[in-house]
């Protein structure tokens, strides 16, 4: 990433992603804390630079593979859920990620945990997401390529779960490794009739609330 990459953060950039910010909040997004963040995350820098003029739309965009860096509201809305009642500065101590991407949605939510654990079944994307989050000096993620269907069983419990690709079920393994008390936002369902969900453990209840209806690529199955 070179410097001039960084510094194209011009005045109508700024506007820009204000434009954005006003829009997440017209939407229900209400965590200043996630509202600054994805205000201050430059999403340029993780899509192609021919896309550059739509960073900061309210939009899903082409990362190639067939893939997609996730709508800033979605993105904005997952990580709301995730650290609901997280007191100012506390950070959730250990996050795993299904479904790295570009690695926007782990740089979001980067200073709200102690470490993220994200899973990545694409090569290519596992390369370019670590470079790109070393490049912003977020050092407390570790990418790995892997099925995120198994979860990371020798990294379990986490405090919280969230799933960028959507399986028509919850996968079990993602239950078992979730902490008590820890919260999994995950799609759920076949394309076009997604619901998010966040789910909360208690014990070994699981209590499931809605978030809204949503359009994830699936959670698929091995690896590339
Ligand atoms: N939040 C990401 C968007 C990722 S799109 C971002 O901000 O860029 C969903 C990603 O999930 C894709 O990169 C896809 O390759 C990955 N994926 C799909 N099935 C998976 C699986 N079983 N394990 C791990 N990753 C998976």
């Amino acid at each position: 990433m070179s410097p001039s990459n960084l510094d194209g953060i011009g005045m109508t950039s700024a506007r820009t992603r204000e434009r954005l910010i006003e829009r997440l909040r017209a939407q229900g997004i209400t965590n200043e804390a996630v509202l600054e963040r994805i205000r201050t995350v430059p999403r340029h820098l993780f899509i192609d630079e021919a896309l550059s003029s739509h960073a900061y739309d309210d939009t899903a965009l082409p990362i190639g593979f067939g893939q997609t860096i996730s709508q800033p509201y979605i993105v904005a809305l997952m990580t709301q859920a995730l650290i609901d009642g997280l007191e100012p500065g506390k950070q959730i101590p250990k996050v795993l990620e299904i479904g790295t991407g570009c690695g926007y949605q782990t740089a979001v939510l980067a200073p709200f945990a102690r470490h993220i654990f994200s899973l990545e079944r694409m090569q290519p994307l596992v390369e370019r997401a670590k470079t790109r989050l070393r490049g912003l000096k977020i050092n407390n993620v570790t990418v790995r390529h892997a099925d995120g269907w198994r979860g990371w069983q020798s990294q379990a419990p986490f405090q919280g779960i969230i799933v960028a690709a959507a399986p028509d079920t919850v996968p079990q393994a993602l239950l078992d490794q979730l902490d008590d008390g820890g919260r999994l936002v995950i799609p759920i369902g076949g394309s076009g009739a997604q619901k998010l969900v966040c789910i909360t453990r208690d014990g070994d209840e699981f209590q499931q609330r809605r978030l809204g209806l949503v359009s994830f690529v699936p959670l698929v199955a091995g690896m590339d």
